[in-house]
């Protein structure tokens, strides 16, 4: 009873804040033609505008959105040239425009002007402000030069057209003031609502679709015969054979044919014409109204196969959005083939352009997709540009929950993969996102779902505003139950379509019908990148009152609910509970039951959680453990819920001392990321008859305080180091670094920003044939970036030191050095090519240097190199050398000094060292070439002394790079003396350092 008075409250609540809502109307007419043979359209547009508002309006924003295809100053274009495509450089017939435009108010011209920085919006300040409640009627002619499809939505590929956001249409003013925005192809639209009167004139053996109810009965009738010839001969068009059909449109009709289209409560108007299109026909009753529906699908023939069964997509699509959102309310839905650029598919009121698809699954995806849009975009109608996931995310929700639906034991994911070849074996169609999402968590590469749309990296676009929305949303419908949330989303349907509804709205909504505060959803899990991390504690047997006790924690940075479910045998879930959100330990009880296997939290994985590896406990009558089957495949896979995967993979190494080296790795690089990682890989070598290798193994845990990570491990290494001429006993080194690496950044850090802290320990043995010796070390390195899309800046601060001991000769020797090295890199180019110039400092000094009086002393080992890291001074085996026996190698690791030249005369300190190293990619094709200089000072014991070098080179990222000198200083020698050995190569590899580096490719 009292839940239902405080229901009563909050609806009267909810009532009032609606009746302050406001918002304008506008009602199109448009007469529009289409010249298919320059591909332009000939238009005549009045709409009129009503002031809802309870202020004053002076002047008017109206987009001119085709200008955005104009030329390379758009925001359109600049955003394309990130994605390496430039609209400057294109042939200027594929580019778009609009032009003729004479705007009229009430009949009178008057004065506009384009926005001085964007050409596709046009500002008009009105000769009388317009008051609440009056209206005004605008009319311009214009002229639309379609662009190439290939650019973006709006365009044409050959005679098949796509007229998308192709008329003035006036930006959104709303109570946050007016919403002037660009036309971008990463960021979406916001519009006011209103109706649509089109005329669109076609040659007469065009098939169209569009927003609206077609008003023609010729036309209807045209259709209706399409659709009963396509189903007819739906087995023969499949059978058609490719190529020209698909590429050939027949001629042009010298008639004509005016199809006019109106229709209510929409904020947009698109169509669609193509000569070649079939055409298929359905209906679907609604879940709630019984309303009939009238389905339409337009492919061409080459797409016959995929697209035969559209009509159940299109059809399954719209009813289940009905049911678990509220009715559809418009009497059509239609979704055309089209080959658009933008993603996968793209919606527009009651009609839906889709991409080619490479599976009817992936189709019929893509299609619920795009028509799940009609609710999430075109009825809720909220600001896209700003807040994304209102639209992009609400559906990929519904989406995930379709396929789930329709689909339960769908393995989507493992399928995808190299046609399920790898040991994927349990991934359905939400793992997709899941696993996209909580890799880019882990390596820290994610932004907040509440991101304006132009800021998002195109990889969190996807998944964060899509798919990280879809899951914390399919958490939200587990927490409350379906039926619970089914009514927090029909309310929330029902209170806003047709309407501009924000964040806020949304939330209000959702608390008042759920009863529940989510400041967790809506704060924590939309607002920032917290993370979500809870653990199972403990599971007791309670034997008088026959329950069982479990208790969990919340471990991550989100203070969310978390579901425990206790489990049989088979994994079915026989009972779940539910913590309080803000409770950080929970004691729940359940019920005795001998079916009892396990408790787990979230078994099916509808908890976007980072570790799940502590989220189960097995039940085995008193005795509790955590123990998972094993299970040994090939390659790579993924971790499956309630198996521990483990994964061997074939390994092959070569150096100058082992030879070759073949052998395998064990270890647990599977999906989706485990927090403990491990990777065994002994090696037979061939040089040395013996085993060498690498095994690191680690854990990652996420604080909720302090750092945002913290990664403990320990990496073993072991490898020959000399080529043994005697055959009597072989030198090689077995080197053991412990570590702890933290990752200093906060979630709200600014984007690009890293800051790790990295603190190891070594301890090495080096064999040789007449003697021994054990190293000791540590190393404190803290690496800050900052990463921007023109410029990024890194600094490195270092502090390490070594003691070595002799075996034979009872010798010691050591070193601690203190080093920093600064560097920036700086787009020079970035018109037709991004090439960047890079400059790093760097400064090292040793503040304690004793090279003993043996063997260390003879190579330099602990000296400062000016050239960089040779194989005989990686004293912490942190990279991979082909021969680690001599400083006079060809291969240097790029620290320390940095020269880019050979060694035919070492440099080197004992003291201090400091060099300018300036590397410019050059701006030729590939991106490869790079011309370098490099000067430096050091003190060589008797003075200090500078030196030179400049010369071209060859550098593959940050990976590989092989330089040749050109010039150097008279005090480097000779460098044409013995060329060959002034040629330098390095090499800065680390495998189990990959991911890392995918991280930073993502942002
Ligand atoms: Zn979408």
């Amino acid at each position: 009873m009292l839940k239902n008075l405080l229901f009563l409250l909050l609806i009267a609540f909810l009532g009032n804040s609606y009746a302050q809502y406001w918002q304008q109307q506008v009602d199109y007419r448009i007469d529009v033609k289409l010249d298919d043979k320059t591909h332009r359209l000939y238009g005549e547009i009045a709409f009129d505008y009503l002031n809802n508002a309870p202020s004053t309006l002076d002047s008017l924003y109206i987009h001119v959105w085709p200008n955005a295809y104009k030329n390379g100053n758009s925001a359109l274009a600049k955003q394309l040239e990130g994605e390496g495509k430039k609209l400057s450089t294109i042939d200027t017939a594929k580019l778009g425009s609009m032009s003729a435009l004479a705007f009229k108010i009430n009949g009178s011209a008057v004065s506009w002007s384009y926005h001085p920085k964007h050409e596709d919006i046009v500002i008009i300040k009105l000769a009388q402000p317009l008051a609440p409640g009056k209206s005004l009627t605008l009319t311009t002619p214009f002229i639309v030069k379609i662009p190439s499809g290939s650019i973006s939505r709006l365009g044409h590929i050959g005679q098949s057209y796509q007229i998308t956001q192709w008329y003035p249409k006036p930006a959104v003013f709303d109570h946050k003031g007016w919403h002037p925005i660009p036309y971008l192809n990463q960021g979406e639209f916001y519009s006011e609502y209103g109706s649509f009167d089109v005329s669109i004139t076609v040659p007469k053996n065009y098939v169209v679709g569009a927003t609206g109810e077609l008003q023609n009965s010729t036309e209807a009738s045209f259709l209706d015969s399409l659709a009963q010839d396509t189903k007819i001969r739906m087995s023969e068009i499949i059978a058609l054979p490719g190529g020209t059909l698909r590429d050939s449109f027949p001629p042009s009709a010298s008639e004509w044919k005016t199809l006019r289209y109106m229709q209510d409560k929409v904020h947009d108007f698109a169509w669609f014409a193509d000569k070649r299109y079939k055409v298929l026909k359905g209906s679907v009753k609604l879940p709630e109204s019984g309303r009939n529906v009238t389905t339409w699908a337009l492919f061409t023939p080459a797409n016959a196969l995929n697209w035969q069964n559209a009509i159940e997509y299109i059809n399954d699509g719209t009813y289940y959005y009905s049911k678990w959102n509220g009715d559809y309310p418009y009497s059509a839905v239609t979704a055309v083939d089209g080959t658009i650029s933008a993603g996968g598919g793209m919606e527009y009121p009651m009609i839906t352009v889709i991409g080619n698809a490479s599976t009817a699954r992936e189709l019929e995806v893509v299609i619920v997709h795009e028509v799940g849009h009609n609710w999430f975009y075109g009825i809720l109608g909220s600001n896209e540009r700003q807040h994304g996931w209102m639209d992009e995310g609400m559906n990929t929700a519904n989406e995930m929950r379709y396929v789930a639906t329709k689909y339960p034991d769908n393995q989507d994911l493992s399928d995808m993969v190299l046609g399920g070849k790898l040991h994927l074996n349990d991934l359905d169609h939400h793992d997709m996102g899941d696993i996209f999402y909580r890799f880019l968590a882990v390596v820290d590469a994610d932004q907040p779902i509440e991101t304006h749309s132009a800021d998002f990296s195109s990889a969190n676009y996807g998944a964060i505003m899509y798919q990280k929305t879809g899951l914390i949303f399919q958490y939200l419908r587990n927490y409350l139950g379906d039926e619970l949330y089914d009514q927090c989303m029909h309310r929330y349907y029902e209170l806003y379509q047709f309407k501009h509804p924000y964040p806020e709205d949304m939330q209000r909504v959702v608390e008042g019908v759920s009863g529940r505060k989510l400041d967790w959803l809506f704060g924590d899990l939309i607002q920032t990148t917290n993370i979500i991390d809870y653990k199972i504690k403990k599971a007791q047997r309670v034997e008088p009152l026959n329950t069982y006790t479990v208790k969990v924690k919340n471990k991550g940075s989100v203070a969310g609910p978390i579901g425990v479910s206790s489990l049989d045998k088979a994994g079915n879930i026989l009972e779940t509970q539910w913590t309080n959100p803000t409770d950080t330990r929970s004691t729940l009880i359940f019920k005795g039951n001998p079916a009892i296997n396990e408790f787990a939290i979230d078994p099916n994985r509808n908890i976007p959680e980072l570790n799940r590896s502590n989220n189960r406990i097995l039940v085995n009558k008193a005795l509790f453990k955590k123990l998972e089957p094993r299970k040994l495949e090939f390659m790579l896979g993924d971790h499956e819920a309630n198996k521990t995967n483990v994964f061997w993979t074939p390994m092959m190494a070569f150096n100058h001392s082992d030879r070759t080296m073949l052998g395998v790795a064990v270890h647990n690089f599977g999906l989706p990321f485990k927090p403990v990682q491990y990777f065994i890989s002994p090696m037979f070598s061939f040089g040395r008859k013996t085993v060498g290798g690498v095994a690191e193994i680690s854990k990652t845990c996420f604080p909720t305080h302090g750092a945002r990570s913290i990664k403990t491990g320990i990496s073993i290494k072991s490898f020959g180091i000399d080529d043994d001429p005697n055959g009597q006993r072989q030198s090689y080194y077995l080197a053991a670094t412990p570590y702890l690496k933290f990752n200093l950044v906060s979630d709200t850090r600014p984007k690009g920003y890293a800051n790790d802290l990295t603190i190891k320990a070594l301890i090495r043995r080096d064999i040789f044939p007449t003697d021994m010796s054990t190293e000791y070390g540590a190393k404190i390195n803290q690496t800050m970036q900052w990463n921007k899309a023109k410029f990024s800046y890194e600094s490195q601060m270092q502090l390490e030191g070594v003691i070595g001991y002799q075996d034979q000769v009872f010798d010691q020797a050591n070193v601690i050095r203190i080093s920093t090295s600064q560097q920036v890199k700086i787009n020079y180019l970035d018109r037709k090519m991004t090439r960047e110039f890079k400059l790093r400092l760097y400064g090292g000094f040793n503040l304690a240097y004793n090279p003993g009086s043996s063997y260390y002393n003879s190579m330099g080992r602990y000296s400062i190199s000016m050239f960089g890291t040779a194989g005989y001074q990686d004293v912490f085996a942190e990279n991979y050398f082909f021969n680690r026996a001599t400083v006079y190698g060809v291969q240097y690791t790029d620290d320390m000094g940095g020269f880019r030249t050979g060694s035919n005369n070492l440099r080197m300190s004992n003291y201090w060292a400091s060099t300018v190293n300036a590397t410019i990619q050059l701006p030729i094709q590939p991106n490869m070439f790079v011309a370098f200089a490099d000067f430096g000072v050091y003190d060589n014991g008797v003075g200090v002394a500078a030196l030179y070098n400049a010369g071209l080179g060859i550098n593959l990222g940050d990976i590989v790079g092989v330089y040749f000198p050109l010039v150097q200083s008279v005090n480097m020698g000779d460098l044409y003396q013995n060329y060959k050995t002034s040629i330098r190569l390095t090499l800065r590899f680390n495998p189990f350092n990959l991911p890392y580096k995918l991280s930073t490719l993502l942002k």
